[in-house]
């Protein structure tokens, strides 16, 4: 089965975690701090603090920008539940807002003025434009674990010109990995100094006191990252210009290949932007034979995502909003395989299948 995504992982990579293995740190060591130095240089931001997941540094996130009970929070339904969760974790209230029928990202101009915060999900790499946001909320978080690598007219996705957080995830379908991580960029000390104090049980060091103090300030979890997974991170971040360019490669010659076909095609960048491609999702009318008929021809395509209010943990939002465009678009959407190690042949395999599934 040709997978809808999957890491790319070489001899370098493997090399840079068996050398942490022999050293005396294997978590909470020097290449934390060096791949968030790392990040936080790549996408132009003041602050990178490391995470033990994306779903963690999105708690992180709204934790630091002091979200909590009587708060709104604001995100689009088609996306990764975390997104959603993330405000719950801190007993804020989550609202939805419906998506942009063109680019499938929330529609910044419904953004409502009642919310205290929003959460943009940069859906499939695709970067909201958050130019065009109806109301600037208290908080803005973008969530971009489909991301890393993107850039807008302002800059890298990361830099934070229009957010206050940056959430990224390093799951292996993403962008570049860690196995499991995730990362916040931020600009502002005051919010980096409470993510790295929440992801670390809640302590702060006070050496000025005594060589072994220390005080647990408020509630905090354990969301450190390893050294092993921030060393493996280091790595890959080395390769993730050649990982986006090769995704927008191939992101191209879908295009070519599918025009003329009875489906539609994603969204393109505009002008001096640059998609991340996390996925590559075509919509088309009979999406559950096509999934079938591409799963028997070992195409493992996907669909992103059921939409957050469809599922029990949410239904109180699905009889409260109406989303009529995340609904639809739930209908036809499907992803087809896009890494950056998927070969020209897998490649004319799946269009080649999805040819005679679709009868073009
Ligand atoms: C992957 C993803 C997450 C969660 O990241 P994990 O590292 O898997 O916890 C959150 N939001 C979106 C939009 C994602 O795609």
């Amino acid at each position: 089965m040709i997978p809808y995504g999957r890491q790319s992982v070489d001899d370098q990579d493997i090399a840079a975690v068996v050398e942490v293995l022999k050293g005396d740190w294997l978590t909470q060591g020097p290449h934390i701090e060096e791949f968030e130095e790392a990040v936080a240089r790549r996408v132009g931001a003041r602050h990178a603090v490391a995470y033990s997941s994306g779903t963690a540094a999105l708690h992180g996130a709204t934790h630091a920008a002091r979200l909590g009970s009587g708060d709104l929070v604001v995100t689009t339904p088609l996306t990764f539940v975390a997104s959603a969760n993330c405000a719950r974790y801190v007993g804020a209230d989550v609202g939805f807002v419906d998506i942009d029928p063109e680019t499938l990202n929330i529609d910044p101009a419904k953004v409502p003025a009642a919310a205290d915060a929003v959460v943009a999900v940069h859906y499939a790499g695709l970067p909201v434009d958050l130019t065009r946001l109806a109301h600037r909320p208290r908080v803005v978080i973008e969530d971009a674990a489909q991301a890393f690598g993107a850039e807008t007219l302002d800059g890298p996705v990361g830099n934070c010109s229009r957010s206050d957080l940056c959430v990224f995830s390093f799951h292996p379908v993403k962008s570049v990995t860690t196995a499991e991580g995730g990362v916040v960029t931020t600009n502002d000390d005051d919010l980096a100094d409470r993510l790295r104090r929440f992801r670390t049980i809640g302590i702060r060091r006070m050496p000025e006191v005594a060589g072994w103090y220390y005080e647990v300030e408020e509630l905090g979890f354990n969301y450190r990252m390893t050294d092993l997974h921030a060393a493996l991170g280091t790595s890959q971040l080395r390769k993730l210009d050649r990982f986006i360019d090769r995704r927008n490669e191939l992101a191209d010659r879908y295009r070519q290949l599918l025009a003329g076909l009875p489906l539609a095609l994603p969204p393109a960048p505009s002008a001096g932007s640059r998609h991340a491609y996390h996925l590559f999702v075509i919509r088309v009318a009979d999406r559950r034979r096509v999934y079938d008929e591409l799963r028997d021809a070992g195409v493992g395509a996907q669909v992103h995502y059921v939409p957050i209010h469809h599922h029990p943990a949410y239904l109180w939002a699905r009889a409260e909003y109406s989303l009529p465009n995340a609904d639809a678009a739930y209908e036809e959407i499907l992803s087809i395989p896009l890494f950056p190690d998927l070969t020209v042949d897998q490649q004319d395999h799946v269009v080649g299948s999805l040819r005679r599934s679709l009868g073009g």
